[in-house]
């Protein structure tokens, strides 16, 4: 298996309620190196720009007013399949339709205030790693 990179996020609910700490922890336990961290307060065009995607959803304009109400944390992961072992730890996108012991479980609200974010294939972790990290910046 390959190793991988991915990006996660500790979005402002999580940073709010104080668990950067344990969701931290968690990341390291399940093996993943911690190559980038930053913590930051995005602009809402850094936002718009992340969620791209996304911007013909109808939840769009409220994603972005939720990723900049409040600071956020920045993680670079590497780890051997880190996508989807990131996206399996992190759980369901609905916390309410998370696994057990995800951390979205733990620490999500809703659907929209779900705690972390997760990349969702190979080429977006490293497109998201580099979205907010400068090669220089990751070790
Ligand atoms: P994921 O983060 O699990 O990859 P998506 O890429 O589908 O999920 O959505 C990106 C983010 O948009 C979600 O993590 C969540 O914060 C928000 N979101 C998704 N669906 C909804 C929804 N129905 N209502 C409000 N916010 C949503
Ligand atoms: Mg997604």
């Amino acid at each position: 298996m390959a190793l991988e990179r991915t990006l996660c996020i500790i979005k402002p609910d999580a940073v709010e309620k104080r668990k950067q700490g344990a969701i931290l922890q968690r990341l390291q336990e399940e093996g993943f190196q911690i190559i980038g961290l930053r913590q930051a307060q995005l602009a809402r065009q850094i936002a718009e720009g992340f969620y791209a995607v996304h911007r013909e959803r109808p939840f769009f304009a409220e994603l972005c007013t939720f990723m900049t109400r409040s600071p956020v944390l920045l993680i670079a992961l590497e780890r051997e399949n880190a996508v989807q072992h990131l996206r399996s730890v992190i759980g369901a996108t609905d916390p309410a339709k998370a696994a057990e012991g995800t951390v979205r479980k733990q620490f999500g609200s809703s659907v929209a205030e779900n705690a972390v974010h997760g990349s969702d294939s190979p080429e977006n972790g490293r497109l998201e790693t580099s979205y907010y990290f400068q090669g220089s910046e990751l070790v």
